[in-house]
């Protein structure tokens, strides 16, 4: 019998739960906070993972709360179209992208979650402070977050460390790691409710990161009472200055404003949408070196405690989602689970550590650079004198095919 203990309720411990329990595996998911809430703002899910929420039976449920994402779009900095191109089933996969708050995703996921697996299976207010192992099984063992307590260790027969960027079995196994590495890029992010822009499912990215770049996109499905939708956020440039990630750091609007303030399109006012926020948060752009190892033993790292990454290319959710796959269909064919996280590992590892270096230098804004340095960050006449499509489109397919969801990969996949 092969029981697993899930360290950390978010995008990947929730998604593996769902995962285990279709191939028949026991679980159990320990969350550190409270409740599990639903807290974040946007993120993107791209077809290679949508495909397998789809597969778990929640395309329909995300499809409720999420925005469908129509196209993406790159700007420069005087609101001029450098490049779009449509996303989901609109470029002609078999499923969708959605824009959607993590929170949204998290709910979808946990509300599955407590009707398949049952409520008790979800234990929060526990933190995880080590764990152990022994020829047998696997000891974990926690402390109450709310008192500092200790609590009953908890047996198994493997331990997946799910939780996220400051992972404490990450820590366990590398010490002396140090803190998440500073990009040099800082981020403000909030949500607005605001007037539909473009389709009103528009993915846009515009100017560079040396001058203030932003991301703008809808979130939420359901309209307010005047029309108006959800619309994420974040503005970006490089600076020095910068606090350790907390993904609850309240963020401050004169910080940033200032270099956003001219940017009034007729498509949309930037510097008006930002101020419409109801709070903002500040997070460093950082991520860490790849992993020799993830699997040690009966106990193995996923999602961001495996891999974090910079979010320049919408896949950080996207790879916890693929990693719980990977290691749930392990588990289910290799009786040893020794020789289970070993092939998970094998999987997932090394593709995984070429998105984290693919996004710290090309992911798909690499175009944004490229038309910042082509054009010595000046307005243009015609696109077409400072890049051709081609080039643009061979930057975002580069991508694509690195992280695993073009449709040729994913075609494979099928095939395989
Ligand atoms: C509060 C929060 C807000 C976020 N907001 C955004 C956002 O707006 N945009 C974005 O792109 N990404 C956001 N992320 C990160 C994003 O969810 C991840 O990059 C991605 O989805 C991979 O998910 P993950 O499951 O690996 O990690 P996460 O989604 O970060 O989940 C990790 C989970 O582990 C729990 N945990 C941590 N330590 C322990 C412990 N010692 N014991 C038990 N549980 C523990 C955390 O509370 C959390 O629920 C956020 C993460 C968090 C935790």
């Amino acid at each position: 019998m092969k029981d697993v203990i899930i360290i950390g309720g978010g995008i990947g411990g929730l998604t593996l739960a769902l995962t285990l329990h279709r191939a028949g595996i026991d679980c159990r998911i320990y969350e550190l906070a409270p409740e599990i809430k639903g807290l974040g703002l946007g993120i993107n899910v791209l077809p290679h993972a949508t495909k397998e929420l789809a597969a778990l039976g929640l395309e329909d449920a995300l499809a409720r709360v999420a925005v469908t994402t129509r196209e993406a779009l790159f700007y420069n900095r005087y609101g001029q179209l450098v490049y779009s191109e449509p996303c989901g089933r609109h470029a002609g996969y078999d499923t969708p992208q959605f824009s959607i708050h993590r929170g949204d995703l998290q709910t979808v996921l946990l509300e599955a979650c407590r009707a398949r697996l049952g409520a008790d299976r979800i234990v929060t207010g526990w933190r995880c402070a080590r764990a152990e192992q022994d020829g047998a099984g696997v000891t974990a063992h926690f402390t109450a977050a709310a008192t500092g307590e200790a609590l009953p260790p908890q047996h198994g027969s493997v331990v997946v460390s799910c939780d996220g960027i400051h992972s404490v079995l990450r820590k366990q196994f590398y010490p002396d790691e140090g803190d998440p590495i500073y990009s040099g890029v800082n981020m403000w992010r909030g949500a607005t409710w605001w007037k539909p822009f473009l389709t009103g499912a528009s993915f846009v990215r515009a100017g560079w990161l040396a001058s203030g770049k932003m991301i703008i996109y809808p979130i939420r499905n359901q309209r307010d009472a005047q029309g108006r939708q959800l619309v994420s956020w974040v503005g970006e440039f490089y600076t020095p200055k910068y606090k350790l990630r907390d993904w609850n750091r309240a963020g401050e609007l004169k910080d940033f404003i200032h270099v956003f303030e001219d940017w009034k399109f007729d498509w949309l006012d930037v510097p008006g949408m930002i101020r419409g926020a109801e709070n903002i948060l500040e997070y460093p752009m950082v991520d860490q070196e790849p992993l020799p190892r993830w699997s040690h033993g009966r106990i193995t790292l996923l999602g961001d405690a495996a891999h974090p990454m910079v979010p320049r290319g919408s896949n950080g959710a996207g790879q916890a989602i693929l990693d719980a796959i990977a290691l749930a269909d392990c588990l289910k064919h290799h009786a040893d689970p020794v020789e289970a996280l070993k092939q998970y590992e094998a999987r997932r590892l090394e593709a995984t550590a070429n998105i984290v270096r693919m996004n710290r230098k090309n992911p798909p804004d690499a175009i944004l650079r490229e038309v910042y340095l082509r054009t010595g960050d000046k307005p243009f006449k015609d696109i077409s004198d400072v890049i051709s499509r081609e080039e643009l489109a061979a930057l975002t397919h580069g991508y694509a095919q690195v992280a695993g969801y073009d449709k040729e990969s994913l075609a494979a996949k099928v095939r395989a």
